[in-house]
């Protein structure tokens, strides 16, 4: 991970009911993991997510879940239909890990590719399972500057419900 003095940390406001639809969809995976899509907007630096949106892997595991695109945007489509907030969009992945691990290597470098083709931050959320089953949320955001993509850790607030 390489840090950017440069620029401001990017901040990742998850509403109430991101949170909690994250750590039960966390929680009911286990002992796989599971993911799929966060939704929101950027203010400025701050990401805020909406909402975490499932994305079905059958063969997720233990250590791995792999969100697939067509399945994505069609959730993704169908939450935009449903939302009356036409600035709610796609701001990016999410995934649970049934153990308190924060983002992996693995995770990193495919934030870092999806950043190279986006002009946006791509907000990474990892619901990580703690060993009292609380569910934490640790953020990575990915930002592009020309043909440089940063990856740094993301503050995660999240509104008391
Ligand atoms: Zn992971």
């Amino acid at each position: 991970m390489t840090t950017d003095d440069e620029t401001v940390a990017p901040r990742l406001q998850l509403a109430a009911t991101a949170l909690i639809n994250g750590s039960d969809l966390a929680l009911a995976a286990l002992p796989r993991e599971t993911g799929g899509i966060l939704v929101g907007w950027y203010d400025g630096d701050t990401v805020v997510v909406t909402d975490v949106l499932p994305v079905l892997d059958k063969r997720a595991g233990g250590h791995h879940y792999s969100r697939n695109h067509k399945r994505a945007q069609r959730v993704l489509n169908q939450h935009r239909k449903q939302t009356a907030d036409k600035n709610v969009g796609y701001v990016g992945e999410w995934h649970s890990h049934p153990a308190p691990h924060p983002p992996s290597r693995v995770d990193l470098d495919s934030l870092a590719e999806l950043t190279e083709v986006t002009d946006q931050t791509v907000a990474l959320v990892v619901f990580a399972v703690n060993a009292d089953g609380a569910v934490s949320p640790l953020g990575a955001a990915g930002r592009r500057h020309g043909r440089t993509v940063t990856i740094q850790e993301l503050v995660v607030e999240s509104e008391p419900s």
